[in-house]
């Protein structure tokens, strides 16, 4: 605490990222990074962007990214925004679409817990959704009057899914309010709301290259919907920073988008694994959540989930914990590598079993 804090910044939560470990090799499945790297082409892209044009700011409209996006995604460049990261589009869109102090926006019970950290941030009001033991989501929750609505799809950190007709029936109920459907884990086995952004003006869907295009690092987000949605975005984002997003992840976003090969072997090779490594712990007797995202949410009859955290970081495996009512006793297991998963399961494996 500070005594020159303002008010607001006093009372904020703010949300922790996990654990970016400096001191020790860990196996890293704790923040939901790919572990293949970005596309080779993305790559020569950012360095040859590195050159003395860095002395210019970078275009503040993103053209040349959303005409990319435009045709990969079959529409119109003023259907799509750029931001630095998805949670920058998260952040500007809490009060480019929902009223300070007004009607609660509804967000599930259990979901990526940045969501209320924006709320409170932008003193909105919110509504928890209640999630069943299974963690799922009952989509009669989000019919009743509201502010707002965000969705994540596949959930974090559950990875449970919603189908593309039930997000409709959510839309369809709520034609006064932005629905907002934060598909940043989507390209590994959900189903996207993308094709009803024609149909539906008050649907918002968030993208991010962190996790399928392996460009965590480089921090490039895009929403898609509406053009006037995309105007409230910019109208925010421009009385912020016009700059979000430098030279170098303009460039380098763009080859990652136009690199589908490659985006499809990794993808697909991170399902694979995902579906190998939920067989094998269903045979030794952990629980797994379905997953439609690059990770798992398990849980042991014999060891708490605090434990398996604290003995899988004994043995250099790193993964993630939240200390929360319904999940306390899951963790959240990145896919890795193959080889990385091999670990996992041979120390989930013998930890699960120490009396
Ligand atoms: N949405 C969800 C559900 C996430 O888990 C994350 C990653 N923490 C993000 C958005 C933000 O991703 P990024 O800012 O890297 O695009």
């Amino acid at each position: 605490m500070n005594r020159y804090w303002s008010k607001i910044v006093k009372n904020i939560k703010p949300y922790i990222p996990g654990e970016q470990p400096k001191d020790r090799k860990f196996i890293k499945l704790n923040t939901n990074e790919n572990p293949y790297p970005p596309s080779p082409k993305a790559i020569e892209a950012i360095r040859l962007a590195a050159n003395e044009t860095l002395r210019l700011y970078p275009d503040p409209t993103c053209d040349e990214l959303r005409t990319t996006l435009a045709r990969r995604y079959n529409l119109e460049k003023d259907q799509i925004f750029i931001g630095n990261g998805s949670d920058e589009i998260l952040a500007f869109s809490f009060p480019a679409f929902f009223e300070p102090a007004g009607n609660p926006i509804l967000f599930a019970e259990v979901t990526y817990s940045f969501y209320p950290v924006y709320a409170d941030f932008f003193n909105i009001n919110y509504r928890l959704i209640p999630v069943d033991a299974e963690l799922n989501v009952s989509e009669e929750g989000y019919y009743q009057d509201n502010g707002g609505i965000i969705i994540a799809n596949p959930n974090a950190p559950s990875g449970r899914g919603v189908s593309e007709q039930t997000l409709e029936a959510i839309l369809k109920k709520n034609k006064n309010s932005v629905v907002i459907i934060d598909e940043a884990y989507v390209d590994f086995g959900g189903q996207s709301a993308v094709g009803l952004i024609n149909d539906y003006p008050n649907l918002l869907v968030i993208k991010t290259l962190s996790k399928s295009h392996s460009l965590a690092g480089l921090r490039v987000g895009y929403a898609m919907g509406n053009e006037g949605l995309m105007q409230g975005l910019t109208r925010v984002k421009d009385s912020i920073n016009s700059y979000t997003v430098d030279r170098l992840a303009l460039d380098g976003a763009k080859e990652a988008i136009q690199d589908e090969a490659y985006f499809q072997e990794t993808r697909s090779k991170i399902i694979k694994t995902r579906k190998r490594v939920t067989a094998r712990l269903a045979e030794i007797n952990i629980k797994v959540i379905p997953s439609h995202a690059n990770f798992i949410f398990v849980s042991s009859a014999q060891c708490h989930g605090e434990v398996l955290f604290q003995r899988l970081r004994e043995k250099g495996i790193l993964v993630r914990h939240f200390n929360k009512p319904k999940i306390d006793n899951f963790i959240r297991v990145t896919i890795g590598t193959d080889e990385e998963m091999d670990c996992f399961l041979d120390a989930i494996a013998v930890v699960c079993l120490i009396k």
